[in-house]
C-alpha cells in the first residue's frame, strides 16, 4: 500500500519540495525552463498583485496566472463567499435538477453583455468554452467551416488547437478538426473571400490577441461582424483573456460596439480560485441547438455550472463592480502607456509599445548596425525571440517583477497586471522597464553573456 498522502497543511509546508515534485511527477521540461530563466523561487503566498517567496520577498506579478488573478490573488471577499458556500453544504450539481448559483451567474453576465446575448452555456475552462462555441456554431447553422485568425490562441484541446495560429503549438498533434481555416488578422478582404461560399458556421476571434498583444486595425472587428451577418455566419468573440475588465471595458468588444452571437469567457471570472468557463449565446443559437426536450442535454459537462465556480464567479463580479476595477484598468492602462510609449523614441531596440487597458506589450527590434547589430543577429540566429528574455530575466532578478514573453519566436514582452495594482507599482514597473531596456539597448557585456547563457540552455518561455 502506498503511504497516506500528506494533508493539505502538511503539503503546504513542503513548498521547498515543489520543484522536485514537479520534476518527478509533473513536467520536468517546465522545471528546466523555470530554472533556466531563474524563476525557480519557493513561492509561499499570493496577495493582490504580488507573489511572495519563502524569504518574504514580494514580486510584482505581471503574468497574473495568464490573466486569471484580475481581482488580485486571494481576494478576501471572494474567499468569504467561498467559505459561505462550503459551510452551506449546498445541493451542488443535482444534474437532473438545478441549483440557483449557476443561473444567477449567467444572469449577471447576460445583464453585462450586449443585447443579443441571452444565456450562458457553462464550461470549466477557456478551451472548453471555445470547444462549446465550435459545436454550438455548427449545430446552430448546419454548416461546418470555422474561420480563425493568424496568431490566434483559443486553448490547447483538439478543437481549439485546430483554431491555433501558431505552428509551435500545433506541430505533432494533427490531423486537426476538418473545416477550420486561417485568415490573416485585420484583413477584411481575406475574411470576405473566406466567408463568400456561404458555408462558414462562425468566425472566432480574440478582440485583442493574447499572443503578441495585437490590437485589430480600426474598423476591422465591426467589419468582420458585418461580413459574417451578410453571409449568415456567426460572429464569436473569445474574451477568455480580454473579458471582465482587462482592457478597461467589461468586455473588450465594447471598445468597438460589437454585438456578437457568442462570447467565450473563463480565466478571471472565478477570481483565480477554481476552473471556470462559459459561452454566452444569443437566443437564436440557444433555440437552434437545444431545440427540443430530446436535445436538451446534447452539450455540457459534468462539472459545468458547479456551485463552487458559480459562487466564485458571482463574488468576483461583485468585487469588480464594488472596487470599480474596470474603470481602474482603463485609467492605469492609460498611465502605463503614457509612461512607456516614450521608450520607442529613446531606445533604438524598442520597436513598439502598445496596450489596451491593463493588457500591455513592448516589442523589440534589431539595432541598425555595428557591433550591437551583430550581437543581436547572433542571438536571433541562436533562437528567435531571445532578445525579449533580455528584459524578462533582469526584470525578475533585479526588480522583482514577474512577466513573460508574449509568444513563441517573437521579441515581445507582455504584462497583465492584476487590476488591483497600485499606481505606484505601475510607475515602478515603468522605471524598471527603462532600466532593463537601456541595458539591452547598449548590448553590453552582461547582457550579451545572459543572451548566450539562455541560448545555450535553449530557454523558451512557456506561454498561454
Ligand atoms: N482563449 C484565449 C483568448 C486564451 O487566452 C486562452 C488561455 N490563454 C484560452 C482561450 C484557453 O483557456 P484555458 O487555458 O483556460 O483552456
Amino acid at each position: 500500500m502506498p503511504a497516506l498522502p500528506p494533508s493539505v497543511a502538511e503539503t503546504l509546508a513542503r513548498s521547498a519540495d515543489a520543484m522536485a515534485l514537479n520534476d518527478r511527477y509533473l513536467n520536468p521540461q517546465l522545471g528546466r525552463i523555470v530554472r533556466t530563466l531563474g524563476f525557480d523561487r519557493e513561492w509561499v503566498r499570493g496577495e493582490g498583485a504580488h507573489l511572495i517567496d519563502a524569504q518574504g520577498n514580494r514580486y510584482l506579478d505581471l503574468l497574473c496566472g495568464y490573466g486569471t488573478f484580475a481581482v488580485g490573488r486571494n481576494h478576501p471577499d471572494v474567499i468569504a463567499e467561498l467559505h459561505t458556500l462550503l459551510d452551506a453544504h449546498s445541493a451542488n450539481l443535482p444534474q437532473l435538477g438545478v441549483s440557483a448559483l449557476p443561473g444567477a451567474l449567467a444572469q449577471a453576465l447576460v445583464e453585462r453583455a450586449p443585447e443579443r446575448i441571452v444565456a450562458m452555456v457553462p464550461a470549466n475552462t477557456g478551451t472548453e468554452a471555445v470547444e462549446g462555441a465550435i459545436k454550438l456554431a455548427r449545430a446552430a447553422t448546419g454548416r461546418s467551416r470555422i474561420l480563425y485568425a493568424e496568431h490566434a490562441f483559443h486553448g490547447l484541446t483538439l478543437g481549439s488547437l485546430s483554431l491555433n495560429g501558431d505552428e509551435n503549438f500545433r506541430e505533432g498533434f494533427g490531423p486537426f478538426v476538418p473545416g477550420c481555416e486561417r485568415v490573416s488578422f485585420g484583413d477584411r478582404d481575406a475574411l470576405r473571400a473566406a466567408l463568400s461560399p456561404g458555408d462558414v458556421a462562425a468566425f472566432i476571434v480574440e478582440p485583442v490577441q493574447g499572443k503578441g498583444v495585437n490590437i485589430a486595425p480600426e474598423g476591422y472587428l465591426a467589419a468582420a461582424q458585418a461580413l459574417c451577418r451578410e453571409q449568415g455566419s456567426l460572429f464569436v468573440c473569445d474574451e477568455v483573456q480580454t473579458g471582465l475588465g482587462r482592457t478597461g471595458r467589461f468586455f473588450a468588444l465594447e471598445h468597438w460596439g460589437l454585438d456578437p452571437d457568442m462570447i467565450c469567457v473563463a480565466k478571471a471570472l472565478s477570481g483565480g480560485f477554481v476552473p471556470i468557463g462559459g459561452v454566452l449565446v444569443s437566443e437564436a443559437v440557444r433555440a437552434r441547438v437545444f431545440d427540443g426536450m430530446e436535445r436538451g442535454v446534447r452539450h455540457g459537462s459534468t462539472f459545468g455550472g458547479n456551485d463552487m465556480a458559480a459562487a466564485a464567479g458571482i463574488a468576483t463580479l461583485r468585487v469588480l463592480e464594488r472596487e470599480r476595477l474596470v474603470e481602474r484598468a482603463a485609467s492605469l492602462g492609460k498611465l502605463l502607456l503614457e509612461l512607456t510609449l516614450p521608450l520607442v523614441e529613446r531606445y533604438e531596440i524598442v520597436r513598439d509599445v502598445r496596450g489596451l487597458g491593463l493588457m500591455w506589450a513592448i516589442e523589440l527590434g534589431a539595432p541598425a548596425g555595428g557591433r550591437r547589430r551583430a550581437v543581436w543577429n547572433a542571438m536571433e540566429r541562436a533562437q528567435t525571440g531571445l532578445a525579449a528574455q533580455l528584459l524578462v530575466v533582469p526584470l525578475f532578478d533585479r526588480h522583482r517583477i514577474f512577466c513573460q514573453v508574449a509568444g513563441h519566436r517573437m521579441n515581445v514582452v507582455k504584462a497583465l497586471p492584476a487590476l488591483v495594482i497600485e499606481e505606484h507599482e505601475i510607475r515602478r514597473f515603468a522605471a524598471a522597464l527603462e532600466d532593463v531596456v537601456a541595458d539591452a539597448d547598449r548590448m553590453g557585456g552582461a547582457v550579451t553573456r545572459l543572451g548566450w547563457d539562455l541560448a545555450r540552455h535553449g530557454a523558451r518561455a512557456l506561454l498561454r
